[in-house]
């Protein structure tokens, strides 16, 4: 093995004495000691090793361990881990002989950590379940590994292109809602700005130049706006710090995409913020309202735009309190309100608790949330993705906090229905729920709660869960549990089928061969005997003239053809054009973006149905066979689970230039009727922009008007153009792409 030579080893004693700087005043001499035994044991197991930059590989561990002290503020075990977390994985050194040397709290957080390392194929799906498991007492194995993730992310210039689309997406797609449910605000954006530059450099730049572009303007307004709120803070005496932010260019880039909106057509990138250095003796909370109030002396606020995390802090811990003002020159301003020690925790989320010694609180919610966790995990489902999809549902969810008759409290995530509550109380009370009251109301199984409602559930004893009740079932608990009662009531339905079918062919003098049921099973165009039993078993086949129809020596192959066709009813293939053909007959090079171009050969592409893609849309390719590419949009749910799990097929693609050929797009309109409103809505895309609509469909419900219109678009920016001309008309509230063709 080649050794460090002199400078490296100066470069790696630099690094460490500069992390020893920051974490020095924080611990005491043992604990310090073991901090340094912790480093030269791993810089001594990874000695001669380099990161892809060139960089000696020990830098890593220290940077993770500077984030995981400075950042999250956890103390020596959490250190420690952090600068161990990679000798298990890399070097020759187990799990054992770090708890020798480091004891069993270490050793198990280092476990922890090197099962989840690697990618995050569904195997790795799996051991994160397990990993979350065992969480229950050390959420700490989760930090580190966000801290983890921050570094390599904060290091990805050396990857190739390719591998640093993947990493991007994963990190968006895990690790930012995962810091999100634990209110670790700071890095969640840091994360999110990383995967944004390496994921869609050229929109990042963009977005990034326009910030910088209004600097001066923006900061014009904000002095002008702050002034007359400093000047009141000094004459009441409130020692406290005025601040102001702006939204990150992820967050903006990701509105101007789902809204269709222009950079200048943001209204809250700004958010001014007063942090407040509490009076003891005093609440908080009263002080925070007290300073909402001289705001609201100074400028008018936006009625519905009030928001108490004080009263009821969100699931993570958040608490702080919003306004939204009108500021000078007509401007809409939020400011959030809150005290020093509510600022730390809102940075820094859950590490900040323990920062405070307020664990007892904090405990409870995250305690709720990991029983949620739990529960989910305990469920059979193996499907690995769709439970990562529900558990991420979860993850990014708000806490509404609902009632029961008896006044007990239960906190759903934000968006839950009826029959989550139900599920949520007791399995019973959801498998025979009808419907349910609220605050008096009689209201249907998926109504969708609010914070505050109490509930009392109807049942009916003659009720069974049912499949579509999964449209409407939110939480990852109920989800379960219907799928849970659906196979058992199909195991019902199969046990009793198979009686049927069976005393049927006794009655009939027939032995139960399995030639015969193979002709029962072709004579209703079955698949297999599970499908023959469980029909039967619902009552949906006629058996009384079972031994006509054994004695037929072949069913009348015309009639069942005609069966086939009426009984599976194909999804309709919406008539795109696709399968365009490339004319650059060189092989694929991976490291640069794949060119969508009208004619081509060699290597073809199609593009993805789930999100149906137009020129100038962000595109990605995903590779499915040597010479067929898939085109999706960047942000399509679909892709992300690839990136996740084969990130080595998918590869950039750019358009070119595309002639006038048209693609069907959907878009929804939402917003309140009047008279002539659909004749100008029509008139706008067939008269003003010359759009051929393929269908149009206007629905009013009292007083909302809501439209559904199928549009022949040629791209991107017509598209957006039309967007923001429609969104202009009056009573039109929101203008939405659909990417869902299908209806
Ligand atoms: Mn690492």
């Amino acid at each position: 093995m080649q050794h460090f030579n002199q400078a490296e080893i100066r470069q790696i004693e630099d690094r460490y004495q500069d992390f020893l700087k920051v974490i020095k005043s924080k611990f005491d001499e043992e604990r310090l000691a073991r901090i340094e035994k912790a480093f030269r044991f791993a810089n001594a197991a990874h000695d001669g090793i380099k990161r892809r930059s060139g960089e000696p590989y020990i830098i890593h561990p220290i940077a993770v361990a500077r984030i995981v002290a400075k950042d999250l503020g956890l103390g020596a075990t959490s250190i420690c881990a952090s600068i161990l977390h990679d000798v298990v994985e890399d070097t020759e050194y187990s799990v054992s002989d770090i708890e020798n040397m480091f004891g069993p709290r270490v050793a198990r957080i280092v476990d922890g950590l090197t099962k989840l390392s690697g990618d995050f194929d569904s195997r790795q799906v799996l051991t994160l379940k397990k990993i979350l498991m065992t969480l229950s007492d050390d959420v700490r194995v989760i930090l580190i590994k966000i801290a983890d993730r921050l570094h390599n992310m904060q290091t990805l210039d050396s990857m190739p292109v390719n591998k640093k689309i993947k990493i991007a997406g994963e990190t968006l797609y895990l690790y930012v809602p995962l810091a999100h449910r634990l209110g670790l605000y700071a890095i969640k954006s840091e994360l999110e700005e990383l995967s944004f530059k390496h994921k869609h450099p050229e929109e990042y730049k963009k977005t990034l130049y326009m910030l910088h572009n209004q600097e001066e303007k923006r900061n014009y307004l904000v002095n002008e706006f702050i002034r007359p709120i400093q000047e009141k803070l000094e004459t009441e005496q409130i020692d406290s710090i005025v601040s102001h932010r702006l939204k990150s260019t992820w967050s903006i880039w990701q509105k101007m995409q789902k809204k269709g909106v222009t950079f200048n057509e943001i209204y809250d990138i700004l958010a001014v913020r007063i942090v407040i250095k509490a009076k003891p003796g005093i609440s908080e909370k009263r002080q925070c309202f007290d300073v909402l109030s001289l705001v609201t002396d100074i400028y008018k606020p936006r009625p519905d735009r009030i928001r108490d995390w004080i009263t009821m802090p969100k699931a993570n811990g958040y608490e702080s309190l919003h306004v939204t003002v009108m500021g000078p020159q007509g401007k809409w301003v939020e400011v959030q309100i809150r005290t020093e020690r509510m600022d730390e925790v809102a940075e820094h989320g859950f590490a900040a608790h323990y920062r405070y010694k307020d664990i007892s609180t904090f405990e409870n919610e995250l305690e709720t949330w990991m029983e949620r966790i739990r529960e989910h995990l305990r469920s059979p489902d193996s499907d690995a993705f769709e439970f990562l999809d529900d558990f991420k549902l979860n993850l990014y969810a708000t806490e509404i906090n609902l009632f029961t008759p008896k006044g007990d409290m239960v906190s759903l995530p934000q968006g839950s229905t009826v029959i989550d509550f139900a599920y949520d109380i007791h399995t019973d009370l959801g498998n025979k729920c009808i419907g349910a009251k609220i605050n008096f109301r009689l209201v249907p199984i998926n109504h969708p709660l609010e914070n505050g409602d109490q509930i009392e559930i109807l049942t009916s004893e003659k009720q069974i869960p049912k499949m579509e009740w999964l449209k409407f079932a939110t939480t990852a608990k109920s989800r379960s549990k219907i799928k849970d009662a659906f196979k058992l009531e199909k195991k019902k339905h199969l046990d009793k089928g198979r009686e049927i079918v069976e005393e049927a062919m006794k009655a009939a003098k027939a032995p139960i061969t399995s030639n015969n049921l193979k002709k029962l099973i072709a004579h209703f165009n079955l698949n297999n005997k599970e499908q023959l039993y469980s029909e039967a078993g619902m009552g949906f086949l006629k058996l009384n003239n079972i031994d006509e129809i054994l004695g037929k020596k072949s069913p009348n192959k015309l009639v069942k053809y005609w069966n086939i066709t009426f009984n599976r009813k194909k999804k309709e293939e919406p008539a795109l054009q696709e399968e365009e053909v490339l004319s650059n007959p060189k092989r694929l090079d991976k490291g640069k973006p794949f060119l969508l171009k009208e004619a081509q050969d060699e290597i073809t592409y199609s593009l993805a149905k789930c999100c149906n893609p137009i020129p100038g849309d962000q595109v990605i390719g995903y590779l499915s066979t040597d010479d067929h590419i898939i085109i999706h949009k960047t942000g399509c749910r679909e892709v992300e689970k690839f990136l996740s799990s084969h990130g080595n097929k998918i590869i950039t693609a750019e358009w070119t230039r595309f002639k006038k050929q048209s693609y069907l797009t959907r878009l929804r309109l939402e917003g309140f009727d009047r008279m002539g409103i659909v004749n100008e809505v029509t008139n706008v895309i067939s008269k003003q922009h010359s759009i051929n609509m393929r269908s149009v469909k206007f629905d009013t419900h009292e007083g909302i008007f809501n439209g559904d219109m199928f549009l022949y678009i040629h791209n991107a920016e017509d598209l957006h153009s039309l967007i923001s001309r429609l969104e202009k008309i009056k009573g039109i509230d929101l203008v939405t792409r659909d990417e869902n063709l299908n209806d």
